[in-house]
């Protein structure tokens, strides 16, 4: 196992003193004690897919990935418990299998079940919450070692902490999720024009289960996809392999690589080819098992920020973005990709105590996107935004605490559970502030 580590947009990388890999909770907790008796800091890594360096670890790295698979599942009540080093893949299949499903998803599965929680992944759904929304009860090794179970009953602050708690807290053992029957999602994309679907957002929110979209700069076309639930029971309808392969891996992964590899080499061609590639949007529509309608492939390497906004702010955060994104010195090659959640409870959440709408804005890897991202960072700030723990930012801890009403609790439980930083890495030290 390399002590070297490199996350998938391959712009954050460290290197570890040494790597664990332990196989059960005994060699968690050992991993633990050992670094507290070499006063070493300690992370979890996932699967490296934040952009952020969350999860850089620089002192020991325990790596999860033999960690893995459901240990109890309650088909009844849909409560599942399953190891922290499962990605959401396998995830997937497992509950397939028990005729289960997970009731909202972002766009990707690579990431393990705690990589994504601890950072408020999120998907999209007026009515929905992220996935940390659907965790239930954690077990974690604290840093003296110890093994905790938290939950709404059981040691509750720990457990609104420890939901999205950027591997701050502790390393969580096992995640206990409230998962649903088996459900098929019918699927409708289409393009539409912005002004369009702005004006009708909160229409679209309401009347669909999962709507979000996407808008290419210099275009006036949004890309909008409703994924709405189909009584139980539905027989799905899905694209044939054929068509799905040429749609997804060719066009929306091979020819959108190419094009921004031109784009990337002559970039007085992007915005021609951002107009060329929202005039060719096509609508389809099919159905199928819920996470292969949430779950799309990215081949396409990129950067990206994202901010969660106050939902009635979107339009108006998306409207400074369209008059100042032209005027930038380097051109924008990737969309905007616009989904709203609902308000919760979870401290550290970026929908925490607000219906919000996030705003995510992408940059082909290896062009520049520094000052378009400064930009977006301002306007969003100008409404609150919240961003990503997981996607890029510039925000410290005394910004933070103004924009998350609880997050004097969070470092409050952080200094009870780990007073000498144990966990703490760069990336939580700038936005948690220092947790000696
Ligand atoms: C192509 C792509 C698509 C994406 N799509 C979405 C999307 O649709 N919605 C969205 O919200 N985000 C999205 N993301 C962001 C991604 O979901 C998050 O950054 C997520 O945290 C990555 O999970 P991971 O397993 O790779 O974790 P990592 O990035 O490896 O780690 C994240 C954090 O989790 C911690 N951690 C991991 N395991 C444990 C553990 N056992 N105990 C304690 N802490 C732990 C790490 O220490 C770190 O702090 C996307 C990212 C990419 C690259």
């Amino acid at each position: 196992m390399s002590t070297r580590w490199q996350n998938w947009a391959g712009i954050e990388s460290a290197v570890a003193t040494s790597v664990v890999q332990p196989r059960d909770l005994a060699e968690i907790c050992k991993a633990v004690n050992d670094a507290t008796e070499s006063d070493q800091t300690i992370r979890a890594r996932g699967s490296g897919h934040s952009f952020t360096a969350v999860a850089a670890a620089h002192g020991v790295a325990i790596d999860l990935s033999a960690w893995t698979g459901i240990t109890t599942a309650d088909v009844g009540t849909g409560l599942v418990t399953v190891r922290s080093g499962t990605t959401i893949r396998s995830l997937n299949a497992a509950l397939d299998g028990l005729g289960l499903a997970m009731t909202n998803l972002g766009d990707i599965d690579a990431q393990t079940i705690s990589g994504a929680i601890s950072t408020g992944t999120h998907g999209t759904g007026a009515a929905f919450g992220g996935i940390a929304t659907q965790v239930v009860g954690l077990e974690l090794v604290l840093a003296d070692g110890s093994v905790v179970n938290c939950s709404a009953d059981e040691r509750p602050e720990l457990f609104a902490a420890a939901k999205v708690g950027l591997g701050a807290l502790g390393v969580i053992s096992t995640v206990t999720l409230k998962t649903e029957p088996s459900f098929v999602l019918a699927a409708d994309e289409r393009p539409e024009p912005l002004e369009q679907v702005i004006e009708a957002l909160d229409h679209n929110c309401v009347t669909n289960d999962h709507f979000e979209f996407y808008w290419f700069p210099y275009g006036n076309k949004a890309l909008t996809k409703r994924n709405n639930r189909l009584p139980a029971g539905t027989e799905p309808k899905p694209l044939g392999p054929v068509r799905r392969f040429y749609e997804y891996e060719v066009m929306e992964n091979a020819a959108l690589g190419l094009l921004c590899r031109l784009g990337r080499r002559i970039p007085r061609f992007v915005k021609p080819l951002n107009k060329l590639t929202s005039a060719v949007l096509s609508p389809r529509s099919y159905s199928d098992i819920s996470h292969r309608v949430f779950v799309t492939s990215r081949s396409v390497h990129f950067v990206e920020s994202e901010y969660a906004i106050p939902r009635e702010s979107l339009g108006s955060v998306l409207a400074e973005l369209r008059a100042k994104v032209p005027t930038l010195p380097d051109p924008v090659i990737l969309p905007v990709e616009i989904r709203v959640a609902a308000a919760d409870d979870v401290w550290l959440s970026t929908a925490y105590g607000r219906d919000s709408a996030y705003i995510a804005i992408h940059q082909y890897v290896g062009m520049p996107f520094r000052q378009y991202f400064d930009l977006f960072e301002s306007i969003a700030g100008t409404v609150g935004g919240r961003p990503h723990w997981g996607k890029l930012h510039t925000l410290n801890a005394a910004n933070l605490r103004e924009r998350y009403p609880r997050f004097d609790d969070f470092t409050r439980v952080r200094a009870q559970v780990d007073p000498a930083g144990r966990f703490a890495n760069p990336y939580t030290e700038r936005v948690l502030g220092s947790a000696r």
